[in-house]
């Protein structure tokens, strides 16, 4: 999984990946890239509703397996939501734009030690194993450990990537090149002011920036599961499945030396 690349890539997408990019709906990209979790990971998680808590048995089955939600992390799965919303609206622009964003989230969900079904319903799960898979570990330590490992490394690239993608940022960008290609805008233009469309527009961005430096915060200065070299001088020693893969790893090399 990653944290902030689902808030940038559609910024990055709409400025660096694709010139054609100004064709897709902004909104049903940044959907799309949301929504495969969106829809699982407060199970995967547990959560409380009316004094209910409701939690999967099983998070890595339930979140990226079969028989589970995992299919919503698919290529195919894309393909089936892009093409039922054209049917239903006719709308290229949506249609594409959730196409993108589905396989955008599926592929970098592909980067960590579980992987994703990409081409469901073949099972078969696409694992690079570039970082842990931590959602079992719960809401908060599942974030230390992706961000004490190299995954704060991926996310660390979105973020350079979407701040060198500034110009999107623009109002003059939105006008042109974002709000005339979608409805939406122009339907939320009847319910809010112009400037306010602006901060809705930017507001991924703004999320995801800060919801990288809080959990950077969290896991290197405020958590006792520090950068490996400062827990061990404090002499505190976590539990090596609270570490990213990489990190377990140096924490034995700096034991060793
Ligand atoms: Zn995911």
């Amino acid at each position: 999984m990653s944290w902030v690349a689902r808030d940038l890539e559609p910024y990055v997408f709409q400025r660096k990946l694709w010139k054609g990019a100004a064709g897709i709906s902004f909104v049903a990209l940044v959907i799309g890239s949301w929504g495969p979790d969106m829809a699982t990971k407060w199970l995967a998680y547990g959560t409380n509703v009316a004094g209910l808590h409701l939690k999967a048995s099983d998070s890595i089955q339930f979140h990226r397996g079969w028989p589970g939600a995992g299919f919503t992390h698919s290529l195919t799965f894309g393909v089936v939501v892009a093409g039922v919303v054209y049917v239903l609206t006719r709308s290229t622009p949506w249609a594409l734009g959730l196409l993108i964003g589905i396989w955008l989230h599926a592929l970098s969900d592909s980067g960590d030690t579980v992987g994703a079904m990409l081409f469901f319903p073949w099972t078969h799960h696409f694992a690079l194993g570039a970082w842990r898979y931590t959602t079992g570990l719960g809401r908060l330590e599942d974030p230390a450990a992706y961000y004490s490992g190299p995954g704060f490394l991926w996310d660390s690239f979105w973020v350079v990537a979407a701040i060198l993608s500034w110009r999107v940022l623009r109002r003059s960008y939105f006008h042109e090149r974002i709000a005339p290609r979608d409805c939406f805008w122009a339907w939320s233009g009847r319910l809010l002011p112009e400037h306010a469309l602006v901060a809705v527009y930017r507001g991924a961005i703004f999320f995801g920036l800060c919801r990288f430096t809080t959990w950077m915060l969290w896991a290197h200065v405020l958590h006792h599961w520090a950068p490996a070299a400062r827990s061990l001088t404090r002499g505190s020693r976590p539990q090596e499945g609270e570490y990213g893969q990489h990190a377990a790893v140096f924490v034995g090399l700096l034991r060793q030396a």
